[in-house]
């Protein structure tokens, strides 16, 4: 028989509208059991854990990942496959945290939620849940289908590394436009194997140090040295440049000797692009040549998700910078395509 764990922490799903305030907010399990009577129908067993509270995933923080990943590791030999249902606000970070912190995964780790909450008529939420869960008991010749962290989401599986948040009022609320999906559920689950990452025989292992020091620099035509000052030497470890293009900045030379003190300071700087789809080439461009001189890190076509939660694991488990640059330029669970 094959065993799943759902590990509810909140979100719309479950929320009720409060009649003092009118505004939405959690609600315990019965909740959705109440409103989706095939769970009493489905041929696995599956265990509830709740949070306690419940959050709005607004408030979703790293103690929280590392209470999920030793929650999932206490309970890793007993279930197949896990489904988190979680707010889709920050379901993106959650998904790619998770990754990141479990090494060498084997088992499905489902997130999914609703923009609907499940008792509302033309709820989004059963779909989800009863589609999460039968792809977190999928099994082929004993195996999980989906050994990976993803996120299901009106009739598409993503990688989680690789989604985001995309629209907060369609019931497509995910993209993953760097990355093929990873499955579509139609009158068949149909299953994209070539792009579902393959475990090797290699044992799980669970991280739990994070450290979440990391700035955040958004470039702008005309954004003024004092701003850029302030990112880049605030008290941080290393600083998430969201640039133009393919990984474009201005060339201003007051610009160009900010960041060269920054790293000569031991700044790190991961370069994203505020494009949602394409990859840094750092190097194609004049406009970017020299931040590769200098020493910016590649983060290619990662998501900003993904690059923050990266940092965050890389920081929180190694000490060498050079490492970490090293490892930021390489692909660890499938977030990054390397051009
Ligand atoms: N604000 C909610 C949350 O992220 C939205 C949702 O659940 O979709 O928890």
């Amino acid at each position: 028989m094959t065993n799943v764990l759902i590990i509810y922490t909140g979100g719309t799903i479950g929320m009720v509208t409060d009649p003092k305030t009118g505004v939405l907010v959690p609600f315990d399990f019965d909740q959705i059991t109440d409103n989706v009577p095939e769970l009493k129908r489905l041929d696995y067993n599956f265990k509830v854990y709740s949070f306690d509270p419940l959050i709005d995933s607004s408030n979703m923080s790293p103690e929280i990942y590392m209470a999920l990943v030793s929650l999932i590791q206490k309970n890793y030999e007993k279930y197949d496959g896990f489904v988190i249902l979680h707010g889709s606000d920050t379901m993106s970070f959650t998904a790619s945290a998770l990754s990141f912190m479990i090494e060498n995964l084997d088992k499905p780790i489902i997130l999914t939620g609703s923009q609907l909450p499940v008792n509302g008529i033309r709820t989004d939420a059963k779909e989800n849940l009863i589609t999460a869960l039968e792809i977190a008991a999928a099994k082929k010749k004993g195996k999980a289908v989906v050994p990976e962290v993803c996120i299901y989401f009106d009739y598409q599986l993503f990688r989680g590394n690789r989604s985001f948040k995309y629209n907060s009022d369609k019931f497509e609320a995910f993209r993953s436009p760097n990355f093929p999906v990873l499955a579509e559920a139609g009158v068949y689950l149909q299953f994209n194997k070539n792009d579902i990452l393959k475990p090797g025989n290699v044992p799980v292992k669970f991280h739990k140090k994070l450290d979440s020091e990391i700035g955040v620099l958004k470039l702008y035509p005309g954004i003024s040295p004092h701003i850029v000052k302030a990112a880049l030497f605030s008290d941080c470890k290393a600083i998430i440049m969201e640039t133009f293009g393919s990984g474009n900045t201005s060339t201003a030379k007051w610009f160009l000797d900010l960041i060269r003190i920054a790293i000569s300071e031991g700044k790190l700087i991961l370069n994203i692009s505020q494009c949602k789809v394409g990859s840094v080439e750092l190097g194609r461009y004049e406009t970017s040549r020299q931040l590769k001189e200098m020493g910016v890190v590649s983060g290619y076509d990662m998501t900003f998700e993904a690059a923050v939660t990266k940092l965050m694991f890389l920081f929180g488990n190694i000490k060498n910078k050079k490492k970490i640059a090293e490892l930021l330029e390489t692909n660890l669970r499938g977030e990054m395509t390397l051009g």
